[in-house]
Formats: structure tokens, sequence, C-alpha cells
């Protein structure tokens, strides 16, 4: 197969990080172009000011969108519109509704579309899926705790009604949850705090329901944007059978009973981009709704409270 020819829209930390060096790597790609509103460069290759004037100028068989979540529904339309295959990061739109949009327009399109939950392409998360099939749980905890100047430094776009505040981050531990978990999770109720000089939520505590457990078994998230000191990417879960298993470091790690099971350097970029080409090999298209859906239905069934104002 010829090479996969890439365009990147949006080229701001995660592009910059993870998307253009994992293209780099990868035989199977070469980096056409780049869209970027700050005319951002990379060797090599030119950069447009819009997607259109890529469209016209260059030969593009995917793109992915790298952009913050509010404005990559109408960008993947316009892609689909130019005839693109389409990889979207994560959280793949805004609404449900644009999602199902995208995924009906794909399909009508004949384009394969990608919608990246990073966070699962992690061998201790594949181990933990492995382990948890067939299981009865009895207790849930996921705690996904960091500060947002250190890991969203001047990013003011995630205070903006429509890019999920802190879900931007929790919503990695719920498309892992949603991966390993051996049966649905519903969101039973949800507390969300807001700055009161903000359009999304800086903390989050979620309490989920499942047929995977027992009625009335512990099952919590706990998502917050003000944790100084050591930062918590944590997911705990016990099962009937008395197995404790703790996934560490964003689903890096997974410790069993305390003991390291499996323990890999983070190579998620690495992942996607090895199955977005083999979903193009096979003409398929991939997108899981349940992460969304339930960040969605916090947002739906959850309590609203004010806290300090947040400033940068
Ligand atoms: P970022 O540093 O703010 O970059 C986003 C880039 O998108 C901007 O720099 C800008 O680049 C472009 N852009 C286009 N329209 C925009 C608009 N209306 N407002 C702001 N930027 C706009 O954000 P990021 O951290 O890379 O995150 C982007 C997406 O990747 C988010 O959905 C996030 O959840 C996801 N993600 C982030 C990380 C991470 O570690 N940061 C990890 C995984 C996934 P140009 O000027 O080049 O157009």
């Amino acid at each position: 197969m010829s090479r996969i020819r890439v365009a990147v829209i949006g080229v701001g930390k995660i592009a910059q990080d993870q998307h253009l060096p994992v293209i780099a790597g990868n035989a199977d790609y070469e980096l056409v172009g780049l869209v970027s509103q700050r005319g951002v460069h990379a060797a090599g290759v030119p950069t447009f000011a819009t997607p259109a004037e890529l469209y016209a100028a260059v030969a593009v068989d995917a793109v992915a969108i790298c952009t913050p979540p509010h404005v990559r529904h109408a960008l993947a339309r316009e892609a689909l519109d130019a005839g693109k295959h389409v990889m979207l990061e994560k959280p793949p739109a805004a609404t449900l509704a644009e999602m199902h949009d995208l995924t009906g327009a794909a399909k009508a399109a004949g384009r394969v579309m990608l919608a990246t939950w990073h966070s699962r392409y992690n061998a201790a998360v594949d181990e933990a899926k492995a382990r948890l099939r067939g299981k009865r749980l009895k207790r849930l905890a996921i705690e996904w705790k960091e500060d947002v100047r250190r890991w969203h430094p001047g990013q003011d776009w995630i205070w903006d009604a429509g890019n999920f505040g802190v879900f931007d981050p929790g919503i990695n531990a719920l498309s892992i949850l949603t991966k390993i978990a051996p049966a649905p999770f519903f969101v039973k109720s949800a507390r969300l705090l807001y700055p009161e000089n903000r359009d999304t939520p800086i903390a989050a505590s979620l309490v989920f329901t499942s047929p995977a457990a027992a009625t009335g078994a512990p099952l919590s998230a706990e998502f917050d944007w003000r944790q100084e000191g050591e930062q918590s990417w944590n997911i705990d879960i016990e099962t009937d059978d008395g197995a404790a298993l703790r996934l560490t470091h964003g689903g890096s790690r997974l410790l069993v009973d305390g003991a390291a099971t499996v323990e890999a350097p983070m190579r998620e970029y690495e992942g996607i981009y090895a199955h977005f080409a083999q979903l193009l090999r096979a003409g398929e298209s991939e997108m899981d709704f349940s992460p969304f859906q339930l960040v969605g239905d916090a947002f739906l069934v959850g309590s609203r409270r004010s806290v300090a104002p947040f400033v940068w």
C-alpha cells in the first residue's frame, strides 16, 4: 500500500507532542501539510491558514483534527466533503448529535473516521479488561486529579461552554472504564463544581450503577483540576472473588493485589496511528460513543454548584 498522505489540523500541544513525531516515526504515513491559525510550521511541509487552502493545494488522504472539540464537527464535515478520511482527537465533538452526524456522514461519503480514545492504547488497560471479563465488581473508584495550571497553561478554550472543563481529562478515565468494564455503566448522580466566572466545571463527582455490580456497590469517579502536589490518574477495582486491580499513571501501569503486573512505557499515539492505518486498509470506521455518553449523562443528571473564581 502506498503511504497515507496525512495532514494535521490545529497544531497545538497534542499535535506537537504526539501527532507530528509519531507520524514521522511511522513508515505507513507521509506528513503532507499543516493547518494552523497561528501559522505553526514543521520542517519540510507547507502550513495553510485554512483547510480549504490545504485541500486546494496538496493531495491529502486523511486529516487528524487536533483542535479543541467545539470546532471539530465543522472541520470534520468539511474534510469529508473534500473526500478525506478523518481522525478525531478526543473528545470527538461538542455534542452527541454532532458525533452521530459525523458517523453517518463518514459512512455516506465512504470515508473512514476514527474517534480516538488515546488512554485505551495501553497494554495495562488490555490486561485489566482480560482480568475483568465475566467478573462481578465489588467496588470501583476513579480518581483523576490534576493541576489545570500545569497541564493546560493558557488554554482558555477549556473554560468555554462546549469544551468539557475537567471532563477534558476525565473522559480519558471514562474511555478506559468503558473499555474494561464487563458490563455497561450508567451515571446515577453527579455533582459538578463550576468556578463562578467560568462556563465549564473544575471538578465533578460521579456515582454509577452497573449490572456488573450488586445494587448499592460503591462505584464512583472523582475528577478535580485543583490538585497540587502529587497528580493522580488512578482506577481501583475490587471484584467479588477478592482480586484488587489498580490502574495507575493514566492506565499505563497495572497492579494486581498490590503487585506490579504490567508496566510499559506510554506508546498511545503509536497505537492510534497503527490502528488508523489498519482501519484505512479495511475501509472501516470506528466511532465508540460510550465515554462521551457518560459525560453527557453527567451533565444531564448532575447538580451544579458555584465555587471560587478561577484565574490562571
Ligand atoms: P491546544 O494546545 O490549545 O491546541 C489546540 C490548537 O487548535 C490551537 O493551538 C490552535 O492551533 C487550534 N485551534 C483551532 N481552532 C481553535 C479555537 N477555536 N480555539 C483554540 N484553538 C484552536 O490544545 P491541546 O492540548 O493540543 O488539545 C487539543 C485537543 O487534543 C483537545 O480536544 C484535547 O482534549 C486533546 N488532547 C490533548 C492532550 C494534551 O496532553 N494536551 C492529550 C490528548 C488529547 P493552530 O493555531 O495551529 O490552529
